[in-house]
């Protein structure tokens, strides 16, 4: 535990330090929960964004876009159940007067015993080797059925309390298991009490004729509401899906993992829509799909695993959790929704707008269902930074700290370096950067020794520096150094866009 905390301490100050992520407000003390992108984090951004948007907007026909705003009108959010059920269940610890979220607390307790379970799964699977069966010993060895056994019985019971507002019973459960507060160890808790997430927020200038608004804790709503839109407008046929990023809000209860949880951050959602009856298809296909997205990365299989919902939110028939493997454990990276045609007729229902589309090979108008596609930009930011930190061991007996981001998604792609100051170099890098900037976002870097600059690309994530040197002058060569192997190559000015464009090209990822 105490090796994890580090690591996500060194992720935090390694993102403040090489202008990733700064505290928002910082010379008033920061705001909690709320973060700026300083001037590598947004270009690390504004990548992934574009590699979600090209994965998913771009590369599908049927797929389109749009940019609706954060502000709605309020009657948006009463059809769509966020006033009255948008709702996080709170517990305060009357000891150590920290505030958590109920559900939070036992699903963390629940974690454990699945951690328990897989801990004597280890230990066999080293015991017998290769002729361990896991799926076997998982249903016969008496311990791990019992750890397994807990953990289902305490989430089913808890979705059920949760679904019928039996928050009691949630208090009852966290009494029974022992739960404690993790920061103190204190078992003295209040009631679990629901509390709105939503931001308000008053549109016009009088007191008396202002309107009560909310700042927006989805974008998914903007998407239902243009859906006749977007069909009309684009003449789309179902299937087909309209997707967005953008800001969202919410008043987080607990607030305490950096990027993870944030008050304001960005989603980046897909809303497909499809014909009644075909959902849990195209639900199996949205999650492989994802995980295919994710896959491509190249950030390792055994950090995801998919998640499959007990409880399961208003608007559902099923839902599933893609987790990633951040410095604190499994948690929830995006989410796959079979929202069924909830949002669509709730909306009819409330505006007294038909929202439905009329089939022509079944000659009949329907509602259609809704398969979405929900990930967190920043908890993805953090999924790729987190991941990419890595302290090394050099074979010299040195370390380096390398944030080995993939290329595709890296802020600056090279750094261009005269060796040194003088004899022309400066003037022939220059040249250099001109030409790969029109292609790349690429720097320029002349201070210090080249091995300490080389140092400082690799903390920062960039994938190539090119070293301008005095036989450039002779032959128009350059080195080129990779940022994980550290190997240097000699290779030709000329070369030098399409060696780049080779590690850093989207399609080369995608595909
Ligand atoms: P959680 O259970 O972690 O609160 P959620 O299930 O409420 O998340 P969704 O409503 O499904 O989340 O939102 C979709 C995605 O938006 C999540 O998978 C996550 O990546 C992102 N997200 C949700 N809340 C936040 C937040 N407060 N800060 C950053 N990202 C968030």
């Amino acid at each position: 535990m105490a090796k994890q905390e580090d690591k996500f301490k060194k992720v935090i100050s390694h993102a403040k330090e090489y202008g990733y992520v700064f505290p928002s407000s910082e010379i008033y003390d920061g705001l909690s929960a709320v973060y700026d992108y300083a001037q590598n984090g947004v270009e690390l951004k504004n990548n992934i964004r574009q590699y979600w948007w090209k994965a998913m907007v771009q590369m599908h026909e049927n797929i389109v876009g749009i940019d609706a705003a954060i502000l709605m009108h309020p009657t948006t959010w009463k059809a769509s159940g966020h006033v009255d059920a948008f709702n996080d269940p709170l517990i305060d610890n009357k000891g150590s007067k920290k505030r958590y979220r109920a559900d939070v607390l036992i699903e963390d307790h629940a974690e454990k015993l699945l951690q328990k379970a897989q801990k004597e799964i280890n230990k066999a699977a080293k015991r017998f080797g290769d002729s361990f069966d896991e799926e076997q010993f998982k249903t016969t060895n008496p311990r791990v059925v019992g750890y397994l056994q807990k953990k289902d019985e305490i989430l089913a019971r808890m979705a059920k309390s949760l679904e019928n507002e039996d928050l009691a019973d949630v208090k009852a459960l966290i009494e029974e298991l022992g739960i404690a507060d993790p920061l103190t160890g204190s078992k003295n808790w209040t009631e679990v009490k629901q509390f709105n997430l939503m931001f308000g927020t008053k549109l016009g200038a009088s007191a008396e004729s202002a309107m009560d608004l909310y700042l927006r804790p989805e974008t998914a709503q903007g998407i239902f509401v243009n859906f006749l839109n977007v069909q009309k407008t684009g003449r789309m046929k179902i299937p087909f899906g309209i997707a967005q990023t953008g800001k969202a809000f919410r008043n987080e209860i607990v607030a305490r993992q950096f990027i993870f949880r944030m008050r304001e951050f960005e989603q980046m959602e897909m809303q497909f829509f499809i014909k009644p009856g075909t959902q849990k298809e195209w639900y199996e296909q949205w999650k492989e799909n994802r995980l295919k997205w994710h896959l491509s990365l190249g950030m390792g299989e055994e950090n995801y695993r998919f998640h499959d919902h007990d409880k399961l939110a208003h608007y559902a028939d099923a839902a599933s959790d893609i987790e990633f493997n951040f410095p604190f454990g499994f948690k929830e990276l995006e989410g796959i929704h079979s929202r069924t045609d909830f949002d669509l007729t709730q909306h009819e229902e409330f505006s007294g707008k038909k929202l439905q589309y009329f089939d022509h090979e079944e000659n009949k108008s329907y509602v259609p269902y809704v398969v979405e596609t929900s990930i967190g930009l920043d908890r993805m930011f953090l999924a790729v930074f987190s991941n990419s930190l890595q302290d090394e061991e050099l074979e010299n007996g040195t370390s380096r700290t390398v944030l080995k981001l993939p290329a595709v998604l890296a802020p600056t792609k090279a750094a261009i370096l005269p060796l040194v100051k003088k004899d022309g170099l400066p003037e022939i890098a220059r040249t250099i950067m001109d030409d790969l900037k029109w292609n790349f976002n690429v720097i320029y870097d002349e201070k210090d020794a080249v091995g300490r600059r080389y140092r400082r690309q690799d903390a920062a994530g960039t994938p190539f520096c090119i070293t301008v040197d005095h036989q450039t002058i002779e032959d128009s060569t350059v080195t080129i150094r990779d940022r994980d192997t550290m190997d240097q190559k000699r290779v030709k000015m000329t070369d030098l866009r399409q060696i780049i464009d080779d590690k850093v090209a989207i399609k080369n990822w995608l595909k």
